[in-house]
């Protein structure tokens, strides 16, 4: 049965911006890592008779995002005033971009399993600041109460709002992880979402399919993982059907994400949504961006990942999954195209493509995963990778044994040379004493010679299987078994 609905998303994400400094005043904004209330002045404190400064460098990072995301870069910015009053707001009112932001019209590619590449419109990327954060704190036998920490008031951030294209909780996964991607490979932000500087609001709706109006939208704010977005949205999408299907409205709400229990709870209806009184910003004059300043910007924008994957896959000859999995993190991909060079004389560039993709694609994302590592903590240099690469193709050392090298290489660098020394790892390949090896095997198993004999070419395994334990699992797999398979062909010839 054809579906009946249509899920229309958007998406709206917060990404800090990577600055030293605040947005409008000269206070660090390494936030993170500083005890509260340390990276302070009385502009971010929001004092009375204070003037706010632009971050040139904000407007460059905002810039070269729009650029990433095919945006159109204004001639003319300006700055507005967003008023609300919450404790986490210092002057009561969050200097923002209203109707002229710095990129507008823009978009980005999106691919969901077999289907064909669609394209996500971005309606516009603006700057703003942050706003300070709230600690809520609840005695055991007394009163609860809130602190605030200023350190994150006034450090600058960039919104990244899309058009409503998506219309799946699927395709709503794959822009936000390419979002972040692009992101992550033009530095503009850490976007690291578990820190808080990504986080993501989703607008969804259901409107019959074939209509062009909009259903009535529900908001789902400041989800804090991939995950916990791709779950919100998929629970609010099959919630809004089943109210439609039975005949109900859905009402225009803001609704929160609750991990735990799996579900959107409502928090704030439409009779109380926000009026702004948008209004300019008076204490900042507006910015004009030069054409010059906006091709400077463009010089600095690396090879996206798009075009990197395509590389992979065109020159490189990865898989497509290969290419996917690898231009997801942004270091993998450093570590992918430096250690390559090194293999450039001794192995077919594709086939040398295909091994360290492997290793990084697999075993350093299983190390990863398992050790919780950031990339900072991971050891492995490229030269090294290449090294170990070269090794298991010299046939010196087999594939079981390169694994316990890699994972040593990951937790404490060092030569795999070395490592596999130390660990007596090596393997044998010279052929006369593997053969006094097999000889020996044969003769210690004589039942299992007789079931060759006898047409039992299982046997053949076993008696391999012998030798390798012998060997401690140095001999040659490849070598030992047409070793095997000839010695006990010359005993069935008469
Ligand atoms: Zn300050």
């Amino acid at each position: 049965m054809p579906d009946k609905y249509e899920t229309v998303i958007g998406l709206e994400v917060h990404s800090q911006l990577l600055t030293t400094s605040k947005m409008f005043c000269p206070c660090g904004s390494d936030y993170q890592d500083s005890e509260p209330n340390t990276r302070v002045c009385p502009v971010c404190m929001g004092m009375p008779g204070v003037l706010p400064v632009v971050n040139k460098k904000a407007v460059d990072l905002v810039i070269k995002t729009g650029l990433a995301l095919n945006c159109s870069i204004s001639p003319e910015t300006k700055f507005d005033r967003k008023n609300y009053p919450y404790p986490d707001l210092m002057k009561g009112y969050q200097i923002s971009q209203f109707d002229i932001p710095i990129a507008l019209s823009g978009n980005l590619a999106i691919q969901v399993g077999d289907a064909e590449e669609r394209q996500i419109g971005i309606t516009r990327v603006h700057l703003e600041e942050d706003v300070a954060k709230l600690i809520h704190r609840k005695e055991p036998y007394g009163d609860s109460y809130s602190l605030l920490d200023i350190n994150r008031a006034g450090v600058p951030l960039m919104e990244i709002v899309s058009e409503p294209d998506m219309r799946s909780p699927e395709e709503a996964n794959e822009y936000l992880t390419n979002l972040h991607s692009i992101i992550r490979f033009v530095e503009t932000s850490t976007a690291n979402m578990e820190e808080g500087s990504f986080r993501c609001d989703a607008n969804i709706s259901i409107r019959p399919v074939g209509s062009e109006e909009l259903g009535a939208k529900v908001e789902i704010k400041n989800v804090n993982s991939f995950r916990s977005v791709f779950r919100a949205l998929k629970h609010e999408e099959t919630r809004q059907r089943k109210l439609l299907e039975s005949g109900q409205t859905i009402e225009q709400e803001t609704r929160g994400w609750s991990d735990e229990r799996g579900t959107t709870l409502s928090q704030r209806t439409k009779e109380y949504a926000a009026d702004y009184r948008y209004f300019p910003e008076p204490d900042l004059p507006p910015i004009l961006i030069s054409r010059d300043w906006v091709k400077k910007i463009q010089t600095q924008i690396p090879e996206l990942p798009s075009a990197k994957k395509e590389r992979y896959i065109e020159v490189l000859g990865l898989s497509e999954y290969d290419a996917s999995v690898m231009i997801a993190d942004k270091e993998a991909t450093v570590l992918f195209e430096t250690s390559l060079p090194f293999l450039s004389q001794s192995m077919n560039s594709k086939e040398a493509a295909k091994t360290v993709a492997n290793w990084i694609n697999v075993d350093l994302n299983r190390m990863k995963n398992e050790h919780k590592s950031t990339w900072n903590e991971i050891k492995i240099e490229p030269a090294e990778l290449a090294k170990l690469v070269l090794l298991v193709d010299a046939g010196k050392i087999s594939n079981s044994m390169a694994k316990a090298v890699f994972d040593e290489m990951f937790i404490n660098g060092g030569d795999p040379n070395k490592i596999s020394e130390d660990k007596g790892l090596s393997q044998i390949n010279d052929t006369e004493s593997i053969q006094n090896v097999v000889s020996e095997i044969l003769l210690e198993n004589p039942s299992a010679v007789e079931d060759y004999l006898d047409g039992k070419d299982s046997a053949v395994r076993f008696l391999v299987g012998q030798v390798m334990k012998k060997t401690k699992g140095q001999a040659n797999p490849q070598v030992a078994s047409e070793m095997v398979t000839a010695e006990l062909g010359r005993k069935r010839e008469p």
